[in-house]
């Protein structure tokens, strides 16, 4: 066999075992244990986050634990949708005791699960949204019918500068500010809705679309 052939074989190999990676994580984030992308061991280790954070605000995980800053930061920057579905299921069955308050308050009618939205260069760049990744994870274990995501309702306007880089509380809500609109006001009259978003800090970004929706 030549040496190119060789090479050429040798990177379809890597090209394959990637693809493997990416649509069946084979390892634990945490611990490197084959079967599980986070294993069950490594989440009964996360750290809780102390709650309730704000009014109206919950957060299941204190993002100065390691693994959890790992796992977000693999979300966003590494292409990893499976990792967002996880979170996603691990945040519904934490909740799942304030879901039914929001089912019995919803009164039948479906709740609505809106990921907090990011702006149309992220998305190019990134390939997808991961507050939508985790807000799909969240909808996957519920019975039919109990939610509706709805990913059209409000969208990001302007191209804010990212939340987590501003240390100042003010600074950050004054960021923040009207950088949200609705596009149809009307499809969510007398609606529950659940905003989702993958990290949250002083609470600015779920604040201001709390007060828009
Ligand atoms: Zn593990």
């Amino acid at each position: 066999m030549g040496e190119t052939t060789k090479k050429t074989i040798n990177t379809i190999k890597r090209g394959f075992s990637l693809i493997l990676e990416i649509l069946f994580p084979s390892k634990c984030l945490g611990c490197r244990k084959g079967g599980q992308i986070l294993c069950e061991n490594c989440i009964d280790g996360l750290r809780l986050a102390e709650r309730p954070t704000e009014e109206k605000i919950m957060a299941l995980y204190d993002y100065r634990d390691p693994l959890i800053k790992k796992a977000i930061w693999k979300l966003k920057y590494y292409h990893s949708p499976y990792l967002g579905r996880k979170l996603g299921e691990l945040l519904y069955s934490s909740f799942l005791e304030e879901i039914q308050s929001l089912r019995m308050f919803s009164a039948g009618s479906p709740i609505y699960i809106v990921p907090v939205p990011i702006s149309n260069d992220k998305r190019k760049v990134r390939g997808y949204n991961q507050s939508e990744i985790i807000a799909k994870g969240f909808c996957n274990f519920a019975d039919t019918n109990l939610f509706t995501i709805k990913k059209d309702i409000i969208y990001k306007k302007a191209n804010t500068v990212p939340q987590a880089r501003i240390e100042n509380r003010n600074k950050r809500l004054k960021n923040i500010k009207g950088a949200f609109e609705i596009k149809d006001a009307e499809q969510i009259m007398g609606k529950t809705i659940i905003i989702i978003d993958d990290v949250t800090t002083t609470g600015g970004t779920l604040g201001e679309m709390i007060k828009l929706l």
